[in-house]
């Protein structure tokens, strides 16, 4: 890669970075691409969100990601919201059109891309864990897909209720937010045909932790998902394997939603089976 004085800036900000393939899967796609772009790892403490997003503009960036934990928290500085990060209430990325910065959220479908590519055609009854801001994107495109009944766990009951109200406003959503408990998981679980871990618990270096230590009271048929893709097996995954039950890793999603993002922000259609292998390769290391 040459960095010279025609060289565009996207990155990713959030806090912590230090999990994040973005940087590594962007700039070997770019390079690919043959475009004269750079994406750089821009972590960002707390109270500097706003002024973060002020240098964007004054630095003329032409997009970055947004993670954890500012998907959410983002939407106040910026001057205009796609159809879908407004609808989803939660921002992944932000592009900047000569400092006018628009939210996009390409998470729900990157995600459902990913449920597609699996074969996963039909969704009743899904158990999401964690409520934060990926899990609005997802909940959101899972209740347009017909999904039946959503049931929400998280550690703070407020976050999962406020979900669970987002997703009943929805046309045809249904769904209920609960603290999370592990019994009351084991209990739901038995019903469920897709698991997700919408939480960072299991990522990267904390790959012991998992926010469910059973899945044996769930289907044979279910699918057991983790959002999270650094490792690629979580502690989550290898327990559900250990079951024999079908599982996703974060990987899928990560590479779709990618794609997306370099669409939207270079108006290229980027390789997406390069993506993946980039991905895959680097993985192996995580
Ligand atoms: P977030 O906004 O921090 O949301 C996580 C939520 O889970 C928070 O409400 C958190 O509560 C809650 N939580 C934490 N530990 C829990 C537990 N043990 N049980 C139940 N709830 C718990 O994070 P996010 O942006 O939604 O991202 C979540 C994960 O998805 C991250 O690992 C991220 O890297 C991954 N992700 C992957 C992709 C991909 O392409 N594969 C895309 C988006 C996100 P507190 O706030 O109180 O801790």
């Amino acid at each position: 890669m040459i960095v010279n004085n025609q060289t565009a800036l996207m990155g990713i900000i959030g806090n912590p970075l230090e999990h994040s393939l973005s940087p590594l899967m962007h700039n070997f796609t770019l390079a690919k691409m043959g475009l004269n772009y750079v994406y750089l790892p821009l972590q960002v403490a707390p109270d500097f969100l706003r002024a973060s997003l002020d240098g964007l503009r004054a630095l003329n960036f032409i997009g970055v990601n947004v993670t954890i934990p500012y998907k959410k928290e983002v939407i106040q500085f910026l001057d205009e919201l796609s159809p879908e990060a407004s609808a989803c209430e939660a921002v992944n990325l932000i592009k900047n059109e000569n400092g006018h910065l628009i939210g996009y959220n390409t998470d729900g479908r990157g995600f459902m891309a990913s449920l597609e590519e699996e074969g996963i055609q039909s969704i009743h009854r899904v158990i999401m864990i964690g409520a934060g801001g990926a899990a609005y994107s997802l909940a959101y495109e899972l209740s347009l897909a017909g999904a039946e009944q959503i049931d929400i766990l998280d550690i703070e009951q407020d976050k999962a209720a406020a979900l669970a109200n987002f997703v009943n406003q929805l046309p045809g959503g249904k769904a209920a937010g609960m603290r999370m408990n592990e019994k009351l998981f084991i209990h739901l679980s038995a019903q469920a045909d897709l698991i997700i871990n919408c939480t960072p618990v299991g990522m990267f270096p904390n790959i012991e932790a998992t926010p469910i230590g059973s899945f044996d009271k769930v289907p044979g048929a279910a699918v057991i998902y983790d959002l999270v893709y650094n490792p690629l097996v979580t502690r989550f995954l290898a327990i559900a394997g250990a079951r024999q039950l079908k599982t996703i890793n974060g990987s899928s999603m990560l590479v779709h939603q990618g794609a997306l993002t370099l669409k939207i922000l270079t108006g290229v259609q980027p390789p997406l089976a390069y993506m993946r292998e980039v991905i895959l390769n680097n993985c192996q290391r995580c």
